[in-house]
């Protein structure tokens, strides 16, 4: 970090200053973090298999706008 300022501190609970797209961040905290990609729809829904819980809270694979690659996430039926 070069150029450190003092009084940064102030924008740290800032969110990032850009709309994020639900579909491939998540909401952590005061941030948004990128989601988990997968390079394939069966990459994706193989890791969704080993997770019941998320089945059960109706998460699914779906294919991403912006990365264009597979998320496992709640999808809105
Ligand atoms: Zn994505």
């Amino acid at each position: 970090m070069m150029s450190k300022r003092k009084g940064d501190h102030r924008y740290h609970n800032k969110v990032p200053p850009f709309t994020p797209d639900p579909e491939h961040y998540t909401r952590k905290q005061h941030t948004w973090k990128a989601k988990v990609a997968y390079e394939t729809e069966d990459a994706a829904g193989e890791f969704l298999n080993q997770r019941a819980e998320l089945k059960a809270m109706g998460y699914g694979v779906y294919q991403c706008k912006t990365c264009q690659k597979w998320h496992v996430g709640r999808v809105k039926s």
